[in-house]
């Protein structure tokens, strides 16, 4: 044995001390990195509702309120811009609470088919503005049952079939496919809409990040869909992925476990005394 391998020893130990504390230090550089950028987002992002909300009510109280119909207009215009400051925090809340662990998962067992049936109804007004038909394809008499959050489900579908009829053109199509099999349900969100560039695709579940700034905004989008949609599909141990051509359109697609389904209990024929 050598006489230098103790020296060695003590080396090697220093050599991995130093390297775990570059990396801790690092690590931390990272997170108050990732904590500036995120509050220069918020900070962003929350100033176009401000300041379009002050500029009509500046512009009212600069005389357009003496007009009834300017009067409404710009009331209108106010109301709506709070409106979108309103689903701009609703969302950074609950994109907050995912991202600190404190939003817990309540499992229960539902049918999936009558869930995306029923976000489809509710969509189904403001998909008809644009004449954007949305169809349900699923297979008849087949087991759509899963064990999930109910509610946390409902918003991930919520924000796919939306976000298919908001970046659709008019008269477009969206189809929502449900196909069941051995273990688990496959949901396919299929639009015919612009569809998204290769370059974005990988960054379209970061927070804030949009393919056209303008255009998301202008539908009232907050930039922070997709990625309570990544966040919620994490915690049900399934992901979300996405295949798109620009021009055709996208398909965003999940899977969920299959569970049996419940058959109603027959009571046993009790035997007449
Ligand atoms: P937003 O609130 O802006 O819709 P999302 O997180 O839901 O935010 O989506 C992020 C971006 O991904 C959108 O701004 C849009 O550019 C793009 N995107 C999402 N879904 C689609 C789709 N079905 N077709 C085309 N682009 C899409």
């Amino acid at each position: 044995r050598s006489s230098l391998s103790p020296l060695r020893k003590i080396n090697t130990v220093i050599n991995s001390y130093a390297l775990a504390r570059q990396r801790e230090i690092e690590t931390l550089q990272k997170n108050a990195e990732f904590r500036r950028e995120f509050i220069a987002d918020i900070s962003h992002e929350l100033k176009t509702p401000i300041f379009a909300t002050q500029g009509y009510i500046h512009t009212l109280l600069d005389g357009a309120i003496d007009d009834k119909q300017v009067r409404m207009k710009f009331l209108k215009k106010a109301a709506k811009s709070l409106d979108s400051l309103d689903h701009l925090v609703q969302d950074l809340l609950t994109l907050n609470q995912m991202e600190s662990g404190v939003i817990k998962f309540s499992f229960t067992e539902f049918d999936l088919k009558d869930l995306i049936q029923e976000v489809i109804e509710e969509l189904e007004h403001k998909a008809s503005k644009r004449e954007v038909t949305i169809k349900l394809e699923a297979e008849p008499g087949k087991n759509y049952t899963t064990l999930a959050d109910r509610q946390k489900i409902y918003r991930v579908c919520q924000n796919l079939i939306f976000n298919a009829v908001k970046y659709n053109h008019n008269g477009g199509e969206v189809i929502v496919g449900i196909k069941s099999s051995k273990n688990q349900i496959q949901v396919d969100v299929k639009d015919d809409g612009q569809g998204i560039p290769p370059e974005d695709l990988k960054r379209i579940f970061e927070r804030f990040y949009r393919v056209e700034k303008s255009r998301s905004k202008e539908k009232g989008g907050t930039g922070l869909g997709l990625a309570i949609v990544k966040h919620i599909l994490e915690g049900h141990k399934s992901k979300i992925s996405v295949s798109s051509t620009v021009g055709k359109g996208s398909i965003f697609s999940f899977q969920l476990p299959l569970e049996k389904e419940k058959k109603v209990q027959e009571k046993e024929p009790t035997e007449a005394k």
